[in-house]
């Protein structure tokens, strides 16, 4: 079988031209093609030799996932329906703001984690996405949007190069599928790639507590983690690998993430940095009407996360087809807020955007077809009309 050279990153292409009897440098002149000139055709890429593009032809391909969905979206928000093969469809979202432009991507066709307020959940899980999946959906976003990935880094959007920033928080959980999640991440963080910074990379988890210590030793970027509920019994309802990986735990997990951060002075090359890009972790929080949103939450919660440099985003809950919950009111919200503010934690509320095109957080549901034996009720799975797109 052909290698998929969208599924290498910078050291796995530099072993795959060692393996082909070719020089290291083909690594830096295959991505810069690839990833920074969107090319997926051999024939057309001018400096290599005619000899060594033949090779390439008979031993490998560049495959971009296919386009089901013409981006769409009301609130300048837009959504891609992605087809990963076997019927399945995964959902990429880019939400523009004045200051930057954040691409949403997914990690895998549907999740495992049943978290109980998420549609993604619902659907069930089918696979992990494969590296070239997953970076595919920023190549499809910068091509679409038309934007230079070099500029990416710069954080100065504007109609051109509008991806600064890139959010590991679509469908699936990224650390569940770490090794190809961790290989994409390191192609956007590639100079020769999409060059963006350690910074503008933000993987939200729910807490899969050994694979956090991982990411943090392999490549550690910005972390958020959804947190959701302020005590072990109220989590292990709402995210349920809490019973696998408690609070406590969790939490520890999040203090050695951070304290691994270096001050930026230290930094020489983000190649030689090791910690954390931040000195915090962004605790998610879903804003649940009268289930995790009262003051006694909150202080609660406060007392919970004391000792961890942390900042709190407040999620209000985005509602779906029996989903079982609602939005708490916007006076809770802000009640809430006040209280992790008078503690002195930074809080910020999530703006709800993509809502119209149900892209908003847990509203991705993309198309999965389930492989696991599911509990009653949790069967709903949507389908949407597939228009046939290539770039
Ligand atoms: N599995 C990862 C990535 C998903 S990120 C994680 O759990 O962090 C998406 C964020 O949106 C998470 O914080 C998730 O808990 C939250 N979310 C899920 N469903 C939601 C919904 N219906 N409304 C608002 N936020 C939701």
């Amino acid at each position: 079988m052909k290698t998929n050279l969208l599924d290498l990153d910078a050291s796995a292409l530099v072993e795959f031209f060692a393996g082909i009897g070719e020089k290291p440098y083909r690594a830096r002149q295959v991505l810069r093609w690839v990833h920074q000139a969107g090319e997926t055709d051999f024939s057309q890429m001018t400096d290599l030799s005619r000899r060594l593009r033949e090779k390439l032809s008979a031993r490998a391909v560049i495959e971009v996932p296919h386009s089901v969905s013409a981006p769409h979206g009301g609130d300048g928000t837009r959504k891609w329906l992605l087809s990963v093969g076997g019927g399945n469809a995964i959902e990429t979202v880019f939400i523009p703001e004045r200051t930057r432009g954040t691409l949403c991507i997914s990690s895998q066709a549907g999740c495992a984690l049943e978290c109980a307020f998420c549609a993604t959940g619902r659907q069930g899980f089918n696979r992990n996405l494969t590296t070239a999946e997953i970076v595919g959906q920023l190549w499809w976003a910068v091509r679409v949007l038309g934007s230079e990935p070099h500029k990416a880094r710069l954080g100065e959007p504007d109609k051109a190069r509008p991806v600064s920033n890139v959010v590991m928080m679509g469908m699936g959980e990224p650390l569940a599928n770490f090794t190809n999640v961790v290989r994409a991440m390191h192609i956007m963080l590639d100079d020769n790639a999409y060059g963006l910074s350690r910074r503008r990379l933000t993987l939200s988890t729910a807490g899969i507590v050994p694979a956090i210590d991982r990411l943090r030793e392999e490549c550690p970027v910005a972390l958020a983690v959804s947190l959701h509920a302020p005590n072990d019994a109220l989590r292990d309802v709402l995210v349920p690998i809490n019973r696998k990986y408690p609070l406590r735990q969790l939490l520890a997990a999040c203090r050695r993430y951070v304290d691994a951060s270096l001050g930026d002075e230290m930094v020489t090359s983000k190649w030689q940095r090791k910690g954390a890009p931040r000195d915090f972790v962004t605790f998610e929080y879903i804003m649940l009407d009268g289930v995790n949103d009262s003051p006694l939450h909150a202080r609660e919660l406060v007392a919970l996360t004391r000792d961890v440099p942390c900042k709190f985003n407040l999620i209000p809950f985005n509602a779906f087809p029996d989903s079982g919950f609602a939005r708490s009111p916007d006076s809770r919200i802000r009640a809430f807020q006040e209280v992790l503010a008078n503690a002195g934690f930074v809080t910020t509320v999530r703006r709800t955007r993509g809502g119209d095109i149900d892209g908003a957080c847990g509203q991705l549901a993309g198309r999965v077809h389930d492989r696991r034996t599911r509990r009653a009720g949790h069967s709903t799975i949507r389908v949407r009309s597939a228009e046939g797109r290539r770039p």
